[in-house]
Protein backbone atom coordinates (compact mmCIF):
# COMPACT_ATOMS: atom_id res chain seq x y z
CA UNK A 1 0.00 0.00 0.00
CA UNK A 2 1.35 3.34 -0.67
CA UNK A 3 1.97 5.58 1.76
CA UNK A 4 2.09 9.51 2.22
CA UNK A 5 5.62 10.68 2.85
CA UNK A 6 6.38 13.70 5.64
CA UNK A 7 8.36 16.14 4.12
CA UNK A 8 10.77 17.64 6.39
CA UNK A 9 13.74 19.89 5.73
CA UNK A 10 13.67 19.29 2.73
CA UNK A 11 13.11 14.90 2.54
CA UNK A 12 10.48 13.46 1.38
CA UNK A 13 10.23 10.96 4.36
CA UNK A 14 8.52 7.56 5.43
CA UNK A 15 6.36 8.44 9.23
CA UNK A 16 7.98 6.12 11.99
CA UNK A 17 4.58 6.61 12.97
CA UNK A 18 2.37 3.41 13.83
CA UNK A 19 -0.79 5.13 13.15
CA UNK A 20 -2.01 5.39 9.87
CA UNK A 21 -5.10 6.46 8.35
CA UNK A 22 -6.40 5.56 5.21
CA UNK A 23 -6.92 7.66 2.41
CA UNK A 24 -10.31 6.41 0.58
CA UNK A 25 -11.40 6.83 -3.44
CA UNK A 26 -14.69 8.59 -2.33
CA UNK A 27 -16.13 6.99 -6.09
CA UNK A 28 -15.62 3.00 -4.54
CA UNK A 29 -14.30 3.64 -1.00
CA UNK A 30 -11.21 1.57 -1.97
CA UNK A 31 -8.11 2.67 0.25
CA UNK A 32 -5.81 4.12 -2.39
CA UNK A 33 -3.01 5.18 0.16
CA UNK A 34 -2.55 5.40 3.78
CA UNK A 35 -1.36 9.02 5.62
CA UNK A 36 1.01 8.73 8.49
CA UNK A 37 -0.25 10.21 11.94
CA UNK A 38 3.10 12.34 12.27
CA UNK A 39 4.88 11.19 15.69
CA UNK A 40 5.97 14.17 18.29
CA UNK A 41 9.42 13.33 17.80
CA UNK A 42 8.94 14.32 13.62
CA UNK A 43 6.46 17.49 14.48
CA UNK A 44 10.16 18.89 16.79
CA UNK A 45 11.93 18.11 13.86
CA UNK A 46 9.56 20.33 11.28
CA UNK A 47 9.29 22.88 13.65
CA UNK A 48 13.16 23.45 14.08
CA UNK A 49 14.05 22.49 10.63
CA UNK A 50 11.52 25.41 9.92
CA UNK A 51 12.99 27.68 12.69
CA UNK A 52 16.52 26.95 11.32
CA UNK A 53 15.97 27.34 8.02
CA UNK A 54 13.71 30.69 8.31
CA UNK A 55 17.64 32.48 9.65
CA UNK A 56 18.56 32.34 5.99
CA UNK A 57 15.40 32.35 4.04
CA UNK A 58 14.45 35.64 5.34
CA UNK A 59 17.26 37.46 4.14
CA UNK A 60 17.05 35.87 0.69
CA UNK A 61 16.41 38.61 -1.52
CA UNK A 62 12.74 39.54 -2.29
CA UNK A 63 13.37 39.44 -6.54
CA UNK A 64 14.68 36.22 -5.44
CA UNK A 65 11.78 34.81 -3.22
CA UNK A 66 9.56 36.19 -6.09
CA UNK A 67 11.15 33.61 -8.59
CA UNK A 68 10.78 31.02 -6.90
CA UNK A 69 7.19 31.89 -7.55
CA UNK A 70 7.65 32.65 -10.60
CA UNK A 71 9.24 29.60 -11.72
CA UNK A 72 6.58 27.80 -9.18
CA UNK A 73 3.58 28.96 -11.26
CA UNK A 74 5.40 28.05 -14.40
CA UNK A 75 5.48 24.37 -13.27
CA UNK A 76 1.85 24.22 -11.47
CA UNK A 77 0.96 25.00 -15.09
CA UNK A 78 2.89 22.47 -16.72
CA UNK A 79 1.50 19.63 -14.35
CA UNK A 80 -2.15 21.11 -13.96
CA UNK A 81 -3.85 17.96 -15.42
CA UNK A 82 -1.70 15.51 -13.81
CA UNK A 83 -2.44 17.17 -10.81
CA UNK A 84 -5.97 17.55 -11.63
CA UNK A 85 -5.78 13.75 -11.83
CA UNK A 86 -4.57 13.26 -8.27
CA UNK A 87 -6.55 15.41 -7.00
CA UNK A 88 -10.17 14.22 -8.81
CA UNK A 89 -9.12 10.66 -7.45
CA UNK A 90 -8.40 11.34 -3.65
CA UNK A 91 -11.72 13.93 -3.60
CA UNK A 92 -13.85 12.23 -6.72
CA UNK A 93 -14.27 15.95 -8.47
CA UNK A 94 -14.84 15.54 -11.72
CA UNK A 95 -11.53 16.40 -13.89
CA UNK A 96 -13.04 20.26 -15.19
CA UNK A 97 -13.51 20.76 -11.20
CA UNK A 98 -10.01 19.86 -10.16
CA UNK A 99 -8.63 21.99 -12.90
CA UNK A 100 -10.27 24.57 -11.40
CA UNK A 101 -9.66 23.82 -8.33
CA UNK A 102 -6.00 24.09 -9.12
CA UNK A 103 -5.96 26.69 -11.34
CA UNK A 104 -7.31 29.07 -8.45
CA UNK A 105 -3.94 27.97 -6.52
CA UNK A 106 -2.17 28.78 -9.25
CA UNK A 107 -3.33 32.41 -9.14
CA UNK A 108 -2.53 32.72 -5.94
CA UNK A 109 0.60 32.24 -6.94
CA UNK A 110 0.85 34.38 -9.52
CA UNK A 111 -0.22 37.25 -6.96
CA UNK A 112 2.80 35.96 -4.60
CA UNK A 113 5.40 36.99 -7.31
CA UNK A 114 4.35 40.41 -7.41
CA UNK A 115 5.66 40.09 -3.59
CA UNK A 116 8.11 43.61 -3.76
CA UNK A 117 5.94 45.39 -4.22
CA UNK A 118 3.29 43.86 -2.12
CA UNK A 119 6.03 44.36 0.52
CA UNK A 120 6.84 48.16 -0.02
CA UNK A 121 6.96 50.03 3.30
CA UNK A 122 5.84 53.80 3.62
CA UNK A 123 8.21 56.65 4.15
CA UNK A 124 7.34 60.44 5.09
CA UNK A 125 10.39 62.94 4.91
CA UNK A 126 10.69 65.96 7.30
CA UNK A 127 8.18 64.56 10.22
CA UNK A 128 10.54 66.88 12.16
CA UNK A 129 13.49 69.36 10.98
CA UNK A 130 16.21 66.83 9.29
CA UNK A 131 13.74 63.81 10.76
CA UNK A 132 12.43 61.15 8.50
CA UNK A 133 9.80 58.36 9.18
CA UNK A 134 9.71 54.94 6.94
CA UNK A 135 8.78 51.42 7.49
CA UNK A 136 9.64 47.72 6.85
CA UNK A 137 7.39 44.99 6.52
CA UNK A 138 9.21 41.89 7.76
CA UNK A 139 8.36 38.17 7.71
CA UNK A 140 7.30 36.54 11.27
CA UNK A 141 9.00 33.57 11.24
CA UNK A 142 7.40 30.02 11.53
CA UNK A 143 3.88 30.20 10.29
CA UNK A 144 1.55 27.10 9.71
CA UNK A 145 -1.31 26.07 8.22
CA UNK A 146 -4.28 23.71 8.43
CA UNK A 147 -6.72 22.70 5.50
CA UNK A 148 -9.77 21.25 4.79
CA UNK A 149 -10.36 18.20 2.36
CA UNK A 150 -12.39 20.01 0.02
CA UNK A 151 -10.22 22.08 -1.57
CA UNK A 152 -6.43 19.99 -1.58
CA UNK A 153 -5.04 22.50 -4.16
CA UNK A 154 -6.65 25.42 -3.70
CA UNK A 155 -6.50 25.93 0.17
CA UNK A 156 -2.79 25.01 0.76
CA UNK A 157 -2.15 27.04 -2.16
CA UNK A 158 -3.43 30.01 -0.41
CA UNK A 159 -1.22 30.15 2.30
CA UNK A 160 1.97 28.76 2.06
CA UNK A 161 3.04 30.78 -1.20
CA UNK A 162 2.02 34.21 0.16
CA UNK A 163 3.99 33.26 3.48
CA UNK A 164 6.97 31.84 2.07
CA UNK A 165 7.07 34.69 -0.43
CA UNK A 166 6.94 37.02 2.71
CA UNK A 167 9.99 35.32 3.71
CA UNK A 168 9.04 33.31 6.44
CA UNK A 169 8.80 29.13 6.71
CA UNK A 170 5.86 27.49 6.88
CA UNK A 171 4.51 24.07 7.82
CA UNK A 172 1.69 22.60 5.98
CA UNK A 173 -0.81 19.98 7.56
CA UNK A 174 -3.45 19.31 5.66
CA UNK A 175 -6.64 16.93 5.42
CA UNK A 176 -6.04 13.90 6.25
CA UNK A 177 -8.92 12.91 3.77
CA UNK A 178 -6.92 13.81 0.49
CA UNK A 179 -3.41 14.32 1.48
CA UNK A 180 -2.01 13.19 -2.09
CA UNK A 181 -2.40 16.57 -4.28
CA UNK A 182 -0.68 18.76 -1.41
CA UNK A 183 2.70 16.32 -1.22
CA UNK A 184 3.03 16.43 -4.81
CA UNK A 185 2.46 20.45 -4.79
CA UNK A 186 5.45 20.17 -2.24
CA UNK A 187 7.53 17.86 -4.76
CA UNK A 188 6.64 20.77 -7.34
CA UNK A 189 7.57 23.64 -5.41
CA UNK A 190 11.53 22.18 -4.32
CA UNK A 191 11.54 21.19 -7.85
CA UNK A 192 10.51 25.24 -8.45
CA UNK A 193 13.86 26.22 -6.48
CA UNK A 194 12.31 26.57 -3.09
CA UNK A 195 15.40 26.01 -0.46
CA UNK A 196 14.81 22.30 1.22
CA UNK A 197 13.41 22.98 4.58
CA UNK A 198 11.00 26.73 3.46
CA UNK A 199 8.01 23.99 3.53
CA UNK A 200 7.40 21.12 5.46
CA UNK A 201 4.42 18.88 5.09
CA UNK A 202 3.22 16.71 7.98
CA UNK A 203 -0.02 14.76 8.32
CA UNK A 204 -2.50 13.40 11.11
CA UNK A 205 -5.28 15.52 12.71
CA UNK A 206 -6.28 16.98 16.22
CA UNK A 207 -3.07 15.65 18.20
CA UNK A 208 -0.62 17.29 14.94
CA UNK A 209 -2.53 20.26 15.18
CA UNK A 210 -2.85 20.79 18.98
CA UNK A 211 1.35 20.85 18.57
CA UNK A 212 1.46 23.80 15.63
CA UNK A 213 -1.01 25.67 17.99
CA UNK A 214 0.54 25.15 21.39
CA UNK A 215 4.43 25.62 20.30
CA UNK A 216 5.98 28.59 20.92
CA UNK A 217 8.27 28.88 18.20
CA UNK A 218 4.93 28.94 15.54
CA UNK A 219 4.34 32.56 15.09
CA UNK A 220 0.69 32.48 13.02
CA UNK A 221 -1.70 29.90 12.39
CA UNK A 222 -3.80 29.90 9.37
CA UNK A 223 -6.92 27.51 9.39
CA UNK A 224 -9.87 26.52 6.63
CA UNK A 225 -12.02 24.39 7.94
CA UNK A 226 -15.80 23.49 9.85
CA UNK A 227 -17.40 25.73 12.14
CA UNK A 228 -16.61 23.96 15.49
CA UNK A 229 -13.14 23.38 14.85
CA UNK A 230 -12.20 27.01 13.34
CA UNK A 231 -13.46 28.20 16.82
CA UNK A 232 -11.21 25.61 18.79
CA UNK A 233 -8.45 27.01 16.63
CA UNK A 234 -8.78 30.19 17.27
CA UNK A 235 -9.50 29.91 20.80
CA UNK A 236 -6.49 28.35 21.53
CA UNK A 237 -4.23 29.54 18.90
CA UNK A 238 -4.74 32.84 20.07
CA UNK A 239 -4.14 31.95 24.05
CA UNK A 240 -0.91 30.33 22.69
CA UNK A 241 -0.10 34.64 21.94
CA UNK A 242 -0.23 33.30 17.63
CA UNK A 243 -1.52 35.05 15.04
CA UNK A 244 -4.37 33.23 13.88
CA UNK A 245 -6.64 33.97 11.10
CA UNK A 246 -9.56 31.03 10.64
CA UNK A 247 -12.07 30.39 8.03
CA UNK A 248 -15.14 28.29 9.15
CA UNK A 249 -18.39 27.28 7.36
CA UNK A 250 -21.00 28.56 5.49
CA UNK A 251 -24.86 28.74 4.59
CA UNK A 252 -25.01 31.11 1.59
CA UNK A 253 -27.65 32.84 0.24
CA UNK A 254 -28.83 33.73 -3.38
CA UNK A 255 -32.17 36.38 -3.43
CA UNK A 256 -33.70 36.03 -6.35
CA UNK A 257 -35.75 39.16 -7.48
CA UNK A 258 -38.84 38.70 -10.24
CA UNK A 259 -37.28 41.12 -12.79
CA UNK A 260 -34.08 38.85 -12.70
CA UNK A 261 -33.39 36.41 -15.83
CA UNK A 262 -35.22 33.25 -15.30
CA UNK A 263 -33.12 31.06 -17.45
CA UNK A 264 -30.12 32.85 -15.71
CA UNK A 265 -30.58 32.13 -12.11
CA UNK A 266 -31.86 28.57 -12.71
CA UNK A 267 -28.21 27.64 -14.62
CA UNK A 268 -26.71 29.89 -11.67
CA UNK A 269 -28.50 28.18 -9.37
CA UNK A 270 -28.09 24.45 -10.58
CA UNK A 271 -24.33 25.23 -10.47
CA UNK A 272 -23.64 26.95 -7.62
CA UNK A 273 -25.87 24.30 -5.62
CA UNK A 274 -24.85 20.88 -6.61
CA UNK A 275 -21.51 21.73 -8.26
CA UNK A 276 -19.20 19.88 -6.61
CA UNK A 277 -21.34 17.71 -4.56
CA UNK A 278 -22.27 20.96 -2.74
CA UNK A 279 -19.02 21.03 -1.03
CA UNK A 280 -17.82 24.47 -1.28
CA UNK A 281 -17.79 26.86 1.49
CA UNK A 282 -19.15 29.09 -1.34
CA UNK A 283 -21.81 26.73 -2.67
CA UNK A 284 -25.27 28.33 -2.61
CA UNK A 285 -27.40 25.98 -0.40
CA UNK A 286 -29.97 28.57 0.00
CA UNK A 287 -32.41 30.59 -2.74
CA UNK A 288 -34.67 33.28 -1.24
CA UNK A 289 -37.28 33.52 -3.85
CA UNK A 290 -38.77 37.32 -3.75
CA UNK A 291 -42.59 37.44 -4.81
CA UNK A 292 -43.68 35.78 -8.14
CA UNK A 293 -40.40 35.15 -8.01
CA UNK A 294 -41.12 31.73 -6.80
CA UNK A 295 -43.19 30.58 -9.88
CA UNK A 296 -39.48 29.83 -10.94
CA UNK A 297 -38.96 26.74 -8.59
CA UNK A 298 -40.47 24.39 -11.07
CA UNK A 299 -37.86 25.14 -13.24
CA UNK A 300 -35.05 24.73 -11.23
CA UNK A 301 -36.44 21.16 -10.25
CA UNK A 302 -36.60 20.41 -14.05
CA UNK A 303 -32.98 21.65 -14.06
CA UNK A 304 -31.72 19.69 -10.92
CA UNK A 305 -33.62 16.68 -12.26
CA UNK A 306 -31.16 16.49 -15.20
CA UNK A 307 -27.90 16.13 -13.05
CA UNK A 308 -26.16 13.22 -12.65
CA UNK A 309 -23.17 12.61 -10.13
CA UNK A 310 -20.39 10.48 -11.64
CA UNK A 311 -17.30 9.07 -11.23
CA UNK A 312 -14.25 12.40 -12.24
CA UNK A 313 -13.43 10.74 -15.85
CA UNK A 314 -17.09 10.41 -16.64
CA UNK A 315 -17.93 13.34 -19.11
CA UNK A 316 -21.35 12.80 -18.76
CA UNK A 317 -21.40 13.70 -14.97
CA UNK A 318 -21.93 17.03 -13.88
CA UNK A 319 -20.31 16.07 -9.86
CA UNK A 320 -19.15 13.61 -8.05
CA UNK A 321 -19.45 11.89 -4.81
CA UNK A 322 -18.97 13.16 -1.34
CA UNK A 323 -16.14 12.54 0.80
CA UNK A 324 -16.70 9.55 2.78
CA UNK A 325 -19.54 7.15 4.09
CA UNK A 326 -20.03 8.98 7.07
CA UNK A 327 -20.54 12.65 5.13
CA UNK A 328 -23.27 10.81 3.12
CA UNK A 329 -24.92 9.58 6.08
CA UNK A 330 -24.60 13.09 7.51
CA UNK A 331 -26.39 14.65 4.31
CA UNK A 332 -29.37 11.88 3.93
CA UNK A 333 -29.98 12.23 7.95
CA UNK A 334 -30.44 15.77 7.07
CA UNK A 335 -32.45 15.59 4.44
CA UNK A 336 -34.38 12.57 6.03
CA UNK A 337 -34.67 15.37 8.72
CA UNK A 338 -36.23 18.36 6.86
CA UNK A 339 -38.97 16.00 5.66
CA UNK A 340 -39.76 15.43 9.01
CA UNK A 341 -40.26 18.93 9.90
CA UNK A 342 -42.44 19.70 7.04
CA UNK A 343 -40.46 21.07 4.25
CA UNK A 344 -41.66 19.89 0.71
CA UNK A 345 -38.98 17.73 -0.59
CA UNK A 346 -39.24 18.08 -4.23
CA UNK A 347 -36.28 15.88 -5.45
CA UNK A 348 -34.58 13.14 -3.54
CA UNK A 349 -31.07 12.70 -3.65
CA UNK A 350 -31.10 9.76 -1.12
CA UNK A 351 -30.46 6.23 -2.16
CA UNK A 352 -28.34 7.79 -5.50
CA UNK A 353 -26.98 5.15 -7.42
CA UNK A 354 -24.02 4.98 -9.68
CA UNK A 355 -23.82 2.15 -12.37
CA UNK A 356 -21.06 0.09 -12.38
CA UNK A 357 -19.99 2.37 -9.02
CA UNK A 358 -22.17 0.56 -6.23
CA UNK A 359 -19.93 1.68 -3.27
CA UNK A 360 -19.18 5.14 -3.90
CA UNK A 361 -20.87 7.79 -1.81
CA UNK A 362 -23.51 9.15 -3.84
CA UNK A 363 -25.85 11.33 -3.33
CA UNK A 364 -28.47 12.56 -6.00
CA UNK A 365 -29.87 16.74 -6.61
CA UNK A 366 -32.29 17.15 -3.58
CA UNK A 367 -34.30 20.24 -3.73
CA UNK A 368 -36.34 21.35 -0.78
CA UNK A 369 -39.14 24.43 -0.80
CA UNK A 370 -40.99 25.80 1.93
CA UNK A 371 -38.04 25.85 4.09
CA UNK A 372 -38.12 27.97 7.39
CA UNK A 373 -35.59 30.05 9.47
CA UNK A 374 -36.44 27.31 12.25
CA UNK A 375 -35.16 23.67 10.48
CA UNK A 376 -32.46 22.25 10.89
CA UNK A 377 -31.57 22.29 6.99
CA UNK A 378 -32.14 25.62 7.21
CA UNK A 379 -29.33 26.29 10.26
CA UNK A 380 -26.83 23.40 9.77
CA UNK A 381 -24.50 23.31 7.22
CA UNK A 382 -25.26 20.34 5.37
CA UNK A 383 -22.40 20.39 2.84
CA UNK A 384 -24.13 17.87 0.39
CA UNK A 385 -25.88 18.48 -3.13
CA UNK A 386 -29.06 20.32 -1.36
CA UNK A 387 -30.81 23.36 -2.15
CA UNK A 388 -33.18 24.96 -0.04
CA UNK A 389 -35.83 27.19 -0.77
CA UNK A 390 -37.47 29.87 0.73
CA UNK A 391 -40.02 32.15 0.01
CA UNK A 392 -40.25 35.80 1.06
CA UNK A 393 -42.87 38.56 -0.14
CA UNK A 394 -40.58 41.32 -0.15
CA UNK A 395 -36.83 42.67 -0.87
CA UNK A 396 -36.91 44.02 2.93
CA UNK A 397 -37.57 40.57 4.22
CA UNK A 398 -34.39 39.07 2.16
CA UNK A 399 -32.46 41.07 3.39
CA UNK A 400 -33.57 41.05 7.02
CA UNK A 401 -33.53 36.94 6.25
CA UNK A 402 -29.88 37.01 5.15
CA UNK A 403 -28.53 39.83 8.04
CA UNK A 404 -30.03 37.15 10.75
CA UNK A 405 -27.73 34.03 9.52
CA UNK A 406 -24.92 33.76 11.72
CA UNK A 407 -22.80 33.23 8.93
CA UNK A 408 -21.31 35.70 6.13
CA UNK A 409 -19.04 34.08 3.77
CA UNK A 410 -20.92 35.09 -0.20
CA UNK A 411 -24.29 35.89 -0.97
CA UNK A 412 -25.94 37.08 -4.64
CA UNK A 413 -28.46 38.58 -5.50
CA UNK A 414 -30.22 38.54 -9.17
CA UNK A 415 -32.05 41.43 -10.40
CA UNK A 416 -31.89 43.66 -13.35
CA UNK A 417 -32.43 46.40 -11.21
CA UNK A 418 -29.11 48.44 -10.50
CA UNK A 419 -30.76 50.28 -7.55
CA UNK A 420 -31.52 46.96 -5.77
CA UNK A 421 -27.92 45.61 -6.36
CA UNK A 422 -26.78 48.79 -5.29
CA UNK A 423 -29.25 48.63 -1.98
CA UNK A 424 -28.24 44.85 -1.71
CA UNK A 425 -24.36 45.26 -1.50
CA UNK A 426 -24.40 48.07 0.67
CA UNK A 427 -26.86 46.73 3.46
CA UNK A 428 -26.23 42.95 2.79
CA UNK A 429 -24.04 41.59 6.01
CA UNK A 430 -22.27 39.21 4.17
CA UNK A 431 -18.11 39.41 3.25
CA UNK A 432 -18.60 38.53 -0.59
CA UNK A 433 -21.71 39.56 -2.46
CA UNK A 434 -22.25 38.68 -6.53
CA UNK A 435 -24.22 41.03 -8.76
CA UNK A 436 -25.35 38.39 -10.84
CA UNK A 437 -22.82 35.85 -9.99
CA UNK A 438 -23.16 32.95 -8.09
CA UNK A 439 -20.55 32.19 -6.66
CA UNK A 440 -18.27 35.31 -5.86
CA UNK A 441 -14.71 34.44 -4.81
CA UNK A 442 -12.56 37.16 -5.22
CA UNK A 443 -9.44 36.86 -7.56
CA UNK A 444 -6.12 36.70 -5.78
CA UNK A 445 -5.73 40.54 -6.30
CA UNK A 446 -8.38 41.35 -3.29
CA UNK A 447 -8.83 39.03 -0.45
CA UNK A 448 -11.41 36.74 0.62
CA UNK A 449 -13.51 38.35 2.68
CA UNK A 450 -15.71 36.06 4.87
CA UNK A 451 -17.97 37.65 7.85
CA UNK A 452 -19.55 36.93 11.14
CA UNK A 453 -19.64 33.21 11.52
CA UNK A 454 -17.57 32.06 8.68
CA UNK A 455 -13.94 34.09 9.85
CA UNK A 456 -12.50 34.06 12.93
CA UNK A 457 -9.85 36.98 12.29
CA UNK A 458 -9.15 40.14 11.21
CA UNK A 459 -6.47 39.68 7.80
CA UNK A 460 -7.94 37.39 5.22
CA UNK A 461 -6.18 35.03 2.74
CA UNK A 462 -4.57 36.23 0.07
CA UNK A 463 -4.24 40.07 -1.65
CA UNK A 464 -2.72 42.62 0.46
CA UNK A 465 -4.55 41.50 3.87
CA UNK A 466 -2.45 38.01 3.19
CA UNK A 467 0.92 40.43 3.50
CA UNK A 468 -0.34 41.85 6.42
CA UNK A 469 -1.28 38.68 8.48
CA UNK A 470 2.46 37.02 7.69
CA UNK A 471 4.23 40.34 7.95
CA UNK A 472 5.34 42.82 10.96
CA UNK A 473 5.63 46.67 10.41
CA UNK A 474 8.52 48.17 11.47
CA UNK A 475 8.57 51.62 11.84
CA UNK A 476 12.14 53.57 11.69
CA UNK A 477 12.26 57.83 12.71
CA UNK A 478 15.74 58.44 11.84
CA UNK A 479 17.87 62.23 11.80
CA UNK A 480 21.26 62.41 10.34
CA UNK A 481 23.48 65.14 11.81
CA UNK A 482 24.01 66.10 7.69
CA UNK A 483 26.11 69.43 8.70
CA UNK A 484 28.05 67.77 11.02
CA UNK A 485 28.46 64.85 10.06
CA UNK A 486 30.16 67.05 6.36
CA UNK A 487 32.35 68.99 8.82
CA UNK A 488 34.29 66.16 10.22
CA UNK A 489 35.12 64.95 6.35
CA UNK A 490 38.20 66.32 4.50
CA UNK A 491 35.72 67.49 1.82
CA UNK A 492 33.90 69.25 4.06
CA UNK A 493 35.20 72.88 1.69
CA UNK A 494 33.88 71.03 -1.55
CA UNK A 495 30.80 69.66 0.43
CA UNK A 496 29.86 73.36 0.94
P1 LIG B 1 -12.67 20.00 9.32
O1 LIG B 1 -12.88 21.14 10.23
O2 LIG B 1 -13.21 18.68 9.67
O3 LIG B 1 -11.09 19.78 9.07
C1 LIG B 1 -10.25 20.83 8.69
C2 LIG B 1 -8.83 20.56 9.20
O4 LIG B 1 -8.85 20.56 10.62
C3 LIG B 1 -8.27 19.21 8.76
O5 LIG B 1 -6.91 19.40 8.42
C4 LIG B 1 -8.43 18.35 9.99
O6 LIG B 1 -7.42 17.37 10.11
C5 LIG B 1 -8.30 19.35 11.13
N1 LIG B 1 -9.10 18.97 12.30
C6 LIG B 1 -10.25 18.24 12.33
N2 LIG B 1 -10.72 18.13 13.58
C7 LIG B 1 -9.85 18.80 14.38
C8 LIG B 1 -9.79 19.06 15.78
N3 LIG B 1 -10.72 18.60 16.60
N4 LIG B 1 -8.77 19.80 16.24
C9 LIG B 1 -7.84 20.28 15.42
N5 LIG B 1 -7.83 20.07 14.08
C10 LIG B 1 -8.82 19.34 13.57
O7 LIG B 1 -13.22 20.49 7.89
P2 LIG B 1 -13.40 19.64 6.54
O8 LIG B 1 -14.55 18.73 6.70
O9 LIG B 1 -12.10 19.09 6.10
O10 LIG B 1 -13.78 20.81 5.51
C11 LIG B 1 -15.08 21.24 5.27
C12 LIG B 1 -15.39 22.52 6.03
O11 LIG B 1 -14.48 23.54 5.67
C13 LIG B 1 -16.76 23.08 5.74
O12 LIG B 1 -17.36 23.50 6.93
C14 LIG B 1 -16.49 24.27 4.84
O13 LIG B 1 -17.45 25.29 4.85
C15 LIG B 1 -15.19 24.74 5.40
N6 LIG B 1 -14.48 25.56 4.44
C16 LIG B 1 -14.46 26.91 4.65
C17 LIG B 1 -13.83 27.74 3.75
C18 LIG B 1 -13.80 29.22 3.94
O14 LIG B 1 -13.05 29.88 3.25
N7 LIG B 1 -14.57 29.77 4.85
C19 LIG B 1 -13.20 27.18 2.62
C20 LIG B 1 -13.24 25.79 2.45
C21 LIG B 1 -13.88 24.99 3.37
Amino acid sequence: MKTVPLYIGGEFIESQTEQWIDVTDPATNEVIARAPCTTDAEMRRAIDHAGEVFKTWKETPVSERARVMMRYQALLKEHHDEIAEILSKETGKTFDDAKGDVWRGIEVVEHAANIPSLMMGETVENVAREVDTYSYIQPLGVCAGITPFNFPAMIPLWMFPMAIACGNTFILKPSEQDPLTPTRLAELFEEAGAPKGVLQVVHGGKEQVDILLTDPAIKAVSFVGSVPVGRYIYETGTKNMKRVQSFAGAKNHMVILPDADKQQVVNALVGASVGAAGQRCMAISVAVFVGEAQEWIPDVKAALAAVKPGAWNDKGASYGPVISPQAKKRVESLIAQGEAEGANLLLDGRGCEVPGLPDGNWVGPTLFSGVKPEMEIYKEEIFGPVLACMEVDTFGDAIELVNNSPYGNGTSLYTSSGGAARRYQHEIEVGQVGINVPIPVPLPFFSFTGWKGSFYGDQHAYGKQAVRFYTETKTITARWFAKDAIAETNFSIRMR
